[in-house]
């Protein structure tokens, strides 16, 4: 009798798992909220990652708020930008590396860094919306309209065929043959997220690799 208790106990532990494993006491959940940009967050971005002339109006970004892992197995909450058209693909690929238990060393505002982009890569910082144009030229970046995110910039650095790294701290990751925490590799679970919602990676580009970054354009 015991033993059948015992199958019967595997059999429904067995029926929930096809697709994910059943939610465990104590487990934590992903959580997600997205709300305007208002208040305390729009007087903080003005003047630093938005000001007048972005091609992206403050009424059109959005601000996420979500669970993330980090480096250390705990659960952190995180907050992005994205434009209000990408917010669901956002949170749903936010989800999926939340499933993967993907560790994501931090997840703040570029403003906390005052919207420099090689500050908030030197200190490992994911982040989306920031209203810049590409490095060295005068043109947007994707980042700019808030369709864009870079992930563990220093695990997955800016690399050129010249082998200029970028941030500096990511050179060691720059041999992608290795597979540290926090890395991106074409097929993994990560990369899966992102492409799950449509959105491109930055590694897949020939020549330049931006190994933190997607996007839904592709750019
Ligand atoms: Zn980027």
């Amino acid at each position: 009798m015991q033993l059948v208790a015992s199958l019967m106990a595997g059999l429904t532990l067995l029926a929930g798992t096809p697709s994910e494993p059943a939610a465990r006491a104590g487990e934590p959940r992903f959580e997600a909220a997205t709300k305007p940009i208002k208040g305390a967050v729009r007087k903080q971005i003005t003047g630093s990652s938005w000001r007048r002339g972005c091609p992206v109006p403050r009424r059109k970004l959005r601000l996420i708020r979500a669970t993330h892992w980090d480096f250390h197995r705990d659960v952190e909450m995180g907050r992005l930008i994205v434009h209000r058209q990408e917010a669901g693909k956002m949170t749903r690929a936010l989800r999926e590396l939340f499933r993967a238990r993907f560790p994501i060393r931090r997840m703040e505002l570029i403003d906390r860094y005052g919207a420099d982009d090689h500050r908030s890569m030197n200190a490992d910082n994911t982040s989306a919306f920031n209203c810049r144009f590409v490095a060295g030229t005068s043109r947007w970046s994707e980042h700019a309209f808030g369709r864009a995110i870079d992930v563990n910039p220093i695990e997955n650095p800016y690399v050129t065929p010249s082998g200029h790294v970028s941030p500096p701290a990511g050179r060691p990751y720059a041999d992608r043959s290795r597979n540290a925490e926090g890395m991106i590799h074409h097929g993994d679970k990560a990369w899966d997220a992102f492409r799950g919602v449509g959105w491109k990676w930055g590694g897949d580009w020939s020549g330049t690799k931006d190994y933190q970054h997607f996007s839904s354009t592709g750019r």
